[in-house]
Parts: C-alpha cells; structure tokens; sequence
C-alpha cells in the first residue's frame, strides 16, 4: 500500500492556513456531547487535553504517574525553539524549516516541518501568557541561545528547567479545565488495550496502578501522546516509566508504526559507570554553546586533564567541522565522539567518554555567567560524578534519549485508523531521521495546542457520535485479553527479574541496533531477540498480585511489549540499506566516515502493519516528496 499523508495542495506556506479553513466545524453547543480520551499528561497531551477542553469537549485524561506534572516532559533542559528572530541574526520561519529538514536528513514530510516553524512562535506567545518565565535579557526583553544544527540562536529557555516550566504552564491550563468540570483526570491508570470497533479507535482498556481494578472507556477519539520507547535500551535518559505499551499496543490493534529503528543518541550524556546503573543522565546540549569538546591527541594518554597541554588536544568536532564547530546536530557529534573512543582516544574509565571543558568560557565570561546558565546541571554533575565541572571538565558519552519513530500520522495528526490520533514524541512526525536539539517540545505543544484542536474537530463533525458503549464486544474482549495477560505474568513464577530481561536486551540493541549498525549485528540480533522473549515467558518472576500496587508488575508487561517491539526495531533497520541522521548503517558511508544516504530507493516513511504473532509484518510506504529543500549530503564542514 502506498500511504496518503493527505497533505493539502497550494503553496507550502499558505497549506495550513487553507487548510484550517477548510476543515469541518463543530457548534460550540454541541462540542461538549463528544468525549475525548487523551492518553498522557506531558507536553503533548496536557496541552491538547486542557485545549480542546477549553473549546468545549468532555476530555479524559489518562497517565501512570501520580500527577501530571511528573510526565517525563519535566525533564527536559535546554530549551524550544521558534523562529522569533529575536536576536536579530537572520532566523525566518523559513529558516528553521530548512534547517529542521536538513537536520532531519530529508526523511521528514516536509509540509508538516514547515507548519511547525509557522506555529513556533505561537507557542512562545502562549507559554508566555501562561507566566512561564523564560530567561530574559537585562533589558527584559526574551532570550536567545544556539542548539545543534543551527546558525542561529532560535531556542528559548528557563535555564536547564525548560521542560518543567512548560509543563507547569500546560498543567495550570489543565487543571483549570478540571476544575471547569471538563476535564477528568485518571491517575495512576494505565492504558493496556486500544479497543477498535469497525476499523475506528473507540476506547481504551486501563489498570488502575493502585487497585488493580480494570476499566473500559468509550470515547467518540482517542488521543495518544504517551511519548517515546527509548527505554527500550535499557539505559537511557528517559525517566524510567517511558514505554513502548501504548503505541505497541495500538499498532497490534492495526495502526501502522512509522520509521522504528529512527532513534536519537545523544552525544553528552554522564558516561556508563557499571552494571549497576539503571538510567544515564543528560546534559544538555545547551552546554555545547560554551562547553569545548575534546580527546587526548596521544591514544591512551591517562594523565589529567589539566596536565594535558593545549597542542596535544584534539577539539575533533571544531576541527572536523568547522562551520558548525561544537554545535553539530547530535548524530553527528555521537559518531564522531564514538570514533575517537574506537580509536582508543577516549576518556575517563574504560575509556568511552570525551571531554566537554568550560575552562575558555570561564575565563572569557566569569563564573557568575556559567552559574547563571547552566548552575543547575553543572550542580547535577557534580552529585552524580562527585567531580566539580568548574575545576575540571566534565566527561561526556553518547546515550539513548529519543525516538523519531512512532505512529504513523497523516497531516491532521491521525493514524491509519480513523478516530486514533497521535502526538508528541509518541508520533514519528517531523524530526525525519535526527531531531534537532530543542524541536521536541516544540513539536509537542505545536501538535497540543496548536494542530489537533482543529484536526481532531473535522474528524468528529465528519464521523459524527460514537454511539458504541463499553458493553460492546469489542470492549469485552478487549478487557479479557489484558486481564489474561497479567494472569500469566503473574503466573509464570520463574527465576528472573524483568529488569534482568530487559537489561539483556537493552544490552543487545545497544550493541547492535545503536549508534551504527551493521547487517551481520542485525541478523544475529533478529535471532537473539525471540530466545529471550522465550525465555522471558517461561522463567519470569513477578512476586506479589494483581490488585495492589505491584510494581514488578508494571514493569513485567512493559518489559514484555519491548521485548515484541524490539524486533520490529530491527526488521526497519535491517530493511533500510542507507545511513541516515542517527541511523548509521556502516555498509553505507562516505570516504571520510559521513552517512551517506539512497534517496533513490529509501527516500519514504516506512510504516509497517502488524499481521498477527508470528506472521511477518507488511511494509508500507509513504514516499517523501522534497519541492522546498534540495535534498543533499548533509555537510556541516
Ligand atoms: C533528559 C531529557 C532532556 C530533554 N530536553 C529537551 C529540551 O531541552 N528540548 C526539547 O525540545 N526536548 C527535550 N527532550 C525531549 C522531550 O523532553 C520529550 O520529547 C518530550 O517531553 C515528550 O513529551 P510527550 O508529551 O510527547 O511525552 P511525555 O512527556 O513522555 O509524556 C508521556 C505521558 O504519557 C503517559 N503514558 C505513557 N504511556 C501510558 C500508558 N500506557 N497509559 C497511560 N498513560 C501513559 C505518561 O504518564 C505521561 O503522562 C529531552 C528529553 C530528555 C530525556
């Protein structure tokens, strides 16, 4: 099958703007007789939850944590970007839509990318409104800093708490909603099932975290914006409750899933310390506007780094790629951090980490300048490392931290299955290959606040009421296959814990699924897969039972959807013969290392279809069409 984005016709920038008037109303009287089912409570959906709640439908609001202001969103540092202009150094809409795009490696759709550029400044507007305190200059006016991939300072911040002061934004628009009465809030209640009646998203199956109790909802749409899989390394920055188990269990209910093997690295992160750890710390890109990046020239040069003399460092990134200098997107900087410790330059123990020193930037603006902006995580630095970055620099690696793959969307934010929209992370929209450092909570409250109150309002006036209620087989079924899922977790009594399995496999996609990938590490990783999954049915324990908090619980089934979802991540990569963005295939590179793409056979979105366990899944394609931005090799020299 070939897919339809439906991306609307004229101009790409007036696409938007036509099409939102074009697209179908609902009367405000009779907005409140639809019920929407919003799954998550981080940027994405908080914002769309207390948005369409304010335009008037009934909204549920379903999360696993206790409140939604724990979403994973909180965590995020560095910033947002928008095409303000503010510093008055050539940004333009247009701009950041060609350098999303380049950045993406030309695997985005590319009228989705330009309409985020168009709302980014919207955004900014928006949070403002709210009271989010972005930095401000002496002058009060709002504040600029670089992020990877640009040339430009585009990306707004409230020093390394970005993400939380978002959130904090999105969540008084929430709960004002709620106290509205529009708004339900489902605590601690996690969707296990999509219930699909006819070929349409209709409801949700929940678990209760704290009772057990299970529950059907029936709504005219589901919204799902439950974030990304990066978990699914084991280690990575995520907060530790990011799963796969919405999406995963979307797509086995027939919503195709996009692009999965398309995820970030991240370069600077707080290097692996052991077995022993359960999740990596990021530093955010941020600090690569004044932090220098650097391995001993010498391999296997042990001494200090203060001892190390000027002429016997290597600045690799301002060296290999002068006109973007530290401030390379992520893939690329990962791979080049990557290659200094294969050759045996890196740092720190077992010698996978190379420096990000502040020594020129403090010297050039003075220590009050580094506290003010980035005090916070040189404070997290130094608690985890028990090293002070104001002394000596801070060692960085590359982890996992985000996922470009997700449900496939067309431009209205729906998946294949009429009535299942998808946002945030959660989707596989408009990052293409690599992300851009600052684009995620962009693209987030663009989808929240800004696309979906009006696309999901065409859909319900098209599709009209539900009319289906939760006594409907479907639903009934639905309710029995989650409830035997537990029972057989819960069953099975064996001797290992999920995180063992899913350590064992993190371990092995990391290996080789991660950075770069090869067919051989691919195939091998194609059989390891399904030994574990085996192995993981028959020999796990999970102490404890069904109605009560349980934990170990939790973790078993998501571990369980990762260990499915895990070889479909291997199938696309295996698939796509090309390197692109932060998928390296090392069959496919340039002479001096770069990715080098096939944009004659691999230029589309891969979205495969499940059919059924032990049956292959089908690929479909959604083939990408670049008018605007000349697809080239990414050169950041
Ligand atoms: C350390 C770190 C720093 C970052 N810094 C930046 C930055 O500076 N700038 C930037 O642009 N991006 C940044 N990112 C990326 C960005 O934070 C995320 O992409 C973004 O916050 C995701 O938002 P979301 O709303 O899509 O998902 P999330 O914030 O992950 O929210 C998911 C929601 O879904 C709920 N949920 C999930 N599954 C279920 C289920 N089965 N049932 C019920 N509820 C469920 C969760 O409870 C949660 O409420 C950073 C990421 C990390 C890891």
């Amino acid at each position: 099958m070939v897919l339809d984005g439906k991306v609307p016709e004229g101009p790409i920038e007036q696409k938007w703007d036509r099409h939102r008037s074009r697209l179908k109303l609902i009367n405000p009287a009779n907005k409140r007789k639809y019920r929407i089912l919003v799954v998550g409570s981080g940027l994405a959906g908080a914002s769309a939850a207390a948005s369409l709640a304010e335009l008037g439908y009934a909204v549920d609001c379903f999360f696993f944590q206790d409140s939604p202001r724990r979403a994973h969103s909180i965590a995020a540092q560095g910033g947002i970007n928008a095409a303000k202009n503010y510093p008055n150094d050539g940004d333009s809409i247009w701009r950041l839509f060609h350098d999303t795009v380049k950045g993406g490696d030309y695997r985005a759709r590319e009228a989705n990318v330009y309409r985020l550029a168009q709302v980014s400044n919207a955004i900014i507007d928006q949070c403002v409104a709210q009271g989010v305190p972005f930095a401000r200059e002496y002058g009060g006016t709002l504040e600029n800093r670089s992020f990877g991939g640009a040339q430009v300072s585009r990306t707004f911040y409230a020093r390394g708490q970005t993400g939380q002061q978002l959130l904090l934004g999105a969540y008084s628009a929430l709960l004002r909603q709620v106290a509205a009465g529009r708004v339900r809030l489902h605590r601690r209640c996690e969707m296990l099932d999509l219930v699909v009646v006819e070929g349409r998203a209709r409801g949700i199956v929940t678990r209760d975290l704290i009772t057990g109790k299970f529950e059907r909802h029936a709504g005219d749409a589901v919204v799902l914006g439950t974030g990304g899989y990066g978990n699914v390394f084991y280690l990575s920055t995520n907060a530790k409750g990011c799963n796969v188990t919405a999406i995963w269990r979307a797509y086995r209910r027939g919503a195709f899933f996009a692009n999965p093997c398309f995820t970030q690295i991240h370069p600077t992160c707080i290097p692996v310390t052991g077995d022993h750890q359960s999740k990596l710390t990021l530093m955010s890109e941020s600090l690569r506007n004044d932090g220098r990046v650097w391995v001993p020239k010498r391999k296997g040069d042990t001494r200090p780094p203060n001892r190390i003399p000027e002429e016997e460092r290597d600045y690799f990134l301002e060296r290999r790629y002068p006109a973007f200098g530290n401030l390379v997107p992520r893939d690329v900087a990962s791979r080049a951090a990557k290659a200094v410790c294969d050759e045996g330059r890196g740092v720190g123990p077992g010698g996978l980490g190379v420096y990000l020193d502040f020594a020129d930037a403090l010297e050039r603006l003075g220590r009050p300048v580094i506290e003010e902006r980035y005090g916070n995580l040189f404070d997290m630095y130094k608690k985890i490392t028990a090293e002070d970055p104001y002394g000596t620099p801070m060692r960085i690696y590359p982890a996992s931290h985000y996922t470009m793959g997700g449900l496939w969307v067309d431009y209205n934010l729906m998946s294949n299955l009429p009535g299942l929209f998808v946002i945030g992370e959660a989707n596989f929209s408009d990052h293409g290959a690599n992300r851009l450092g600052a684009s995620a909570l962009m693209q987030g409250l663009a989808d929240g606040y800004f696309v979906l109150p009006y696309t999901i309002g065409d859909y319900l006036a098209t599709a009209g009421k539900s009319g289906i209620d939760t006594d409907h087989a479907e639903f009934v079924a639905a309710e029995e296959q989650v409830r035997g899922r537990i029972a057989r977790l819960l069953g099975i009594r064996g001797e290992r814990s999920p995180d063992s399995f899913h350590k064992q496999l993190g371990r092995l996609l990391w290996n080789e699924c991660g950075m770069s990938r090869n067919e051989a590490g691919l195939r091998r990783a194609l059989e390891e897969i399904p030994r574990i999954r085996d192995e993981f049915w028959r020999n796990l324990r999970v102490p404890g039972t069904a109605d009560t908090l349980n934990q170990t619980l939790e973790k078993a089934s998501r571990v369980a959807d990762f260990l499915e979802f895990a070889e479909l991540m291997v199938r696309d990569a295996l698939h796509r013969e090309e390197s692109c963005g932060g998928h390296f295939r090392e069959e496919h590179q340039t002479e001096d290392g770069e990715a080098k793409r096939d944009d004659e056979r691999f230029a589309y979105v891969a979205a495969w279809e499940f059919r059924g366990d032990g049956a292959a899944p089908e690929l479909h394609k959604e083939p990408l069409r670049f008018d605007h931005v000349k697809p080239e090799q990414r050169s950041y020299k």
